[in-house]
């Protein structure tokens, strides 16, 4: 970082502005916003530019150069007198008086820079280049002016007016972070955003009440269970995104793809449960426990999951402990693994052709394979997507051969699904155990089984060459 950003109280204080052109014009008038009293030196000034503060009661016009004792006592200087030795003189005179000086268009002799800003006051985003392009951090303000609505100013007064009395209530910090958040991001807002205060404020007074007396009975914190998808972050749903962004503490493991951490609040506490090099993984009993532990502190718990914690993900077991502690959760679904490997390999994983239905089935079992209900399995017109089931594969193709399957079925396995290294092997139940052992297929990978399978050529408008990496976007025009 090439600056410091900071904001400057200079109410009330004075600001010296030299020139009498368009900048000097815009800096009087900022100036003129934060509460400064200017004294502005030209020789002329530009009446256009000057339209609207030329007559403000805290301007005040001198026709002649600024001279030393001008700049006792002066908050900053701005200098835009369009002549460089001009700027300089002022610029050197502000120094002697040690006034913080800035330059316009030169930034080698400014002592601060001006960002360009977006004024909702008292909310004002202000964005910065360093001095290295003006404008883009103009067209990234053009951008966040969009974004912001005009009633954010209204809102953050609204809040500023009764801060002393949340202040007053709630006597816990933590308590007054997470009323101000329901607050500013729930239905009162938007009555201070259509103009109606007076039902806001009866709204926020009960809310108050309630905060408060929920404070007295002793803090309560809540865990959020949120499933994240296969690994890709754009399949987060948005549900998943906001909850991410609230929770106090996050409780992870290796299933979580690259990326998707990073989207946690950034001051979140991060605690790995996942299995380590030779180590491991934190006993599922052990999870629940922190989880409890953690929310009675009065935390907000986010537990990712990989996929979807309904399915394969011991999502059941981990609430089931909130539950008879009577501590609140949420679940949030998420895409599930077969889903999004079967998307992103190209392989539907019903259709009207080849299965009317699919099964999600697990491979692993206390003792090595499950004990599968095989008459179940081996239906016809069916699709079976087999979740850790890898490491088992030749026990398992085995297995599937000797209930009668036929050896010709086609299989795909998707290593890493969704993810920018995915890769996908096919081939028969005959053959597949050996290609995917040849190709060294990694975890996670998940298996799908079915006459689905041989779609993936015929929806696939383009097919890597021989040794030709295959990439997980553009391959398939539906993972595009
Ligand atoms: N709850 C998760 C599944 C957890 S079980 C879900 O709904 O997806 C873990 C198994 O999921 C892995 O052994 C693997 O079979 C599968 N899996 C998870 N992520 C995967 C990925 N990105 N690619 C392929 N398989 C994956």
């Amino acid at each position: 970082m090439d600056f410091l950003p900071i904001f400057r109280n200079v109410n009330g204080r004075t600001i010296i502005v030299a020139g009498g052109g368009t900048v000097a014009a815009r800096r009087c008038e900022i100036a003129l916003r934060a509460g400064a009293r200017v004294k502005l030196f030209a020789d002329s000034i530009d009446e256009d530019d000057f339209t609207g503060i030329r007559d403000h009661q805290h301007l005040q016009h001198f026709a002649r150069c600024p001279e030393p004792a001008d700049f006792d006592g002066a908050a900053l200087a701005f200098a835009a007198c369009r002549k460089l030795d001009d700027d300089r003189k002022i610029a050197d005179m502000a120094r002697a008086a040690k006034v913080p000086v800035n330059v316009a268009d030169r930034p080698e002799l400014c002592d601060f820079i001006m960002p360009s800003i977006v004024d909702r006051a008292p909310i004002v985003v202000a964005v910065s280049s360093s001095g290295a392009s003006p404008i883009l951090a103009r067209m990234i303000r053009a951008r966040l002016e969009t974004m912001l609505p005009a009633a954010f100013g209204k809102l953050a007064r609204f809040a500023g007016d009764i801060r002393d009395q949340v202040m007053e209530r709630l006597k816990n910090g933590e308590n007054r972070r997470r009323f101000w958040e329901r607050i500013l991001e729930g239905p009162m807002a938007t009555l201070v955003f259509s103009g109606d205060e007076e039902t806001a404020r009866a709204m926020l007074q009960r809310e108050l009440e309630a905060a408060a007396a929920e404070e007295r009975a002793g803090i309560r914190g809540e865990v959020y269970l949120v499933g994240c998808g296969p690994g890709d972050p754009d399949l987060l749903t948005f549900k998943a995104l906001r909850l991410m962004q609230k929770a106090d503490v996050v409780l992870y493991d290796r299933l979580l793809g690259d990326g998707i951490l990073n989207l946690v609040r950034r001051e979140a506490e991060r605690i790995y449960v996942g299995k380590r090099e030779g180590d491991h993984a934190v006993p599922q009993e052990d999870i629940s426990e922190m989880l409890v532990r953690l929310a009675k502190e009065g935390k907000r718990v986010l537990r990712l999951k990989g996929g979807d914690p309904f399915i394969f993900g011991r999502g059941g077991e981990e609430i089931e402990r909130l539950a008879e502690e009577h501590i609140p959760f949420q679940v949030v679904p998420g895409v599930t693994a077969a889903a999004g490997c079967a998307a992103y390999a190209g392989i539907p994983l019903t259709h009207r052709d080849h299965a009317q239905s699919c099964l999600f089935i697990t491979a692993h079992g206390k003792d090595g394979i499950v004990d599968l209900d095989w008459t179940q399995v081996l239906r016809p017109n069916q699709t079976i997507a087999v979740y850790m089931g890898l490491r088992l594969l030749p026990q398992l193709t085995h297995a599937f051969l000797e209930h009668g399957a036929d050896a010709a079925m086609p299989v795909a396995v998707v290593e890493k699904g969704t993810r920018p290294d995915q890769r996908v092997i096919t081939g028969t139940l005959a053959d597949i155990a050996e290609k995917v052992e040849q190709a060294g297929l990694q975890s996670p990978a998940m298996i799908i089984i079915g006459t689905v399978v041989t779609l993936r050529d015929k929806l696939s408008w383009y097919l890597p060459e021989d040794g030709e990496q295959e990439t997980t976007q553009g391959r398939f025009i539906g993972s595009l």
